[in-house]
């Protein structure tokens, strides 16, 4: 079996239960960068500094899980920042030094609505698996398409970022064509090339009948062993189980986890 390597993205932690879930996947040499919402570290801030000082990569989700479509630029600006201060904190609390600046937006909304990259972008042969992306993996409606003005907000996002400080997520060898091609080749945020769907686990979303695993199996860009994959899952307590069932499956399926700055 050709080894499949993958980074593990971490989406919402903390939560009252993160603990366990960031121990299950270290108990697993799964190394993960951790996408943290500001609210929820107000209120957990010690499972941040722990899962620092147990060498997981904090990045920002912003502070309230809101999409940046629907907070427009001015207040998503705001939602970066104000969770960029806690994250300076947790590090500085760690006493660890904070090794980049990392940003997900939250739904994967970077001020386009549906659609995570510009739909012009993608090459034409990719246009059917990135909409799947979208519906399968995100949960959005690839119909959806963004408008000028919206792009626009994505781009002034992006420049936002920039300035603050903020670069692209150090993954290597990310060979996938949809992603080399298009314009998640040169976003700021941190992109990703395989939703597990683990979401839709989730009691209301579970009426979808998305079967996850067969997800993994059948995916044809996630079956490249000439490539990494940026491969996104979910910090959330009601669905801690489903997650890592789906890492197991994958790490049974050949899937080496890799870390950042190694
Ligand atoms: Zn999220």
């Amino acid at each position: 079996m050709t080894a499949r390597h993958a980074y593990l993205t971490i989406d919402d932690t903390p939560n009252a239960l993160s603990d366990g879930f960031l121990d299950a996947l270290q108990k697993r040499n799964v190394p993960a960068i951790i996408f943290c919402r500001g609210d929820m570290m107000d209120q957990y801030p010690d499972t941040v500094v722990r899962a620092i000082r147990n060498g997981f990569v904090i990045g920002n989700h912003g502070y309230h899980h809101t999409r940046a479509t629907k907070l427009g630029f001015e207040a998503a600006c705001n939602n970066i920042m104000r969770a960029d201060a806690l994250i300076e904190n947790a590090y500085r609390n760690a006493g660890v030094a904070r090794p980049g600046k990392y940003y997900r937006f939250a739904y994967m909304d970077r001020g386009m609505g549906a659609w995570f990259v510009e739909p012009a972008s993608v090459p034409a042969r990719h246009y059917d698996y990135v909409s799947s992306m979208i519906s399968t993996g995100l949960g959005n409606n690839p119909l959806d398409l963004p408008n000028a003005a919206q792009i626009e907000t994505k781009n002034a996002l992006q420049a936002f970022l920039k300035a603050n400080g903020y670069t692209k997520v150090p993954f290597r060898n990310i060979n996938h064509e949809f992603f080399t091609q298009s314009e998640m080749a040169t976003a700021v945020d941190a992109m990703f090339t395989f939703s597990t769907s683990d979401w839709a686990m989730t009691e209301r979303h579970r009426d979808k009948g998305i079967d996850v695993k067969a997800l993994i199996d059948n995916d044809p860009h996630l079956a490249r062993t000439d490539t990494s994959h940026i491969v996104l899952a979910h910090d959330q307590a009601e669905i801690h189980g489903v997650t890592i069932a789906l890492v197991d499956h994958m790490i049974s399926k050949g899937f080496k986890f890799e870390a950042l700055h190694s």
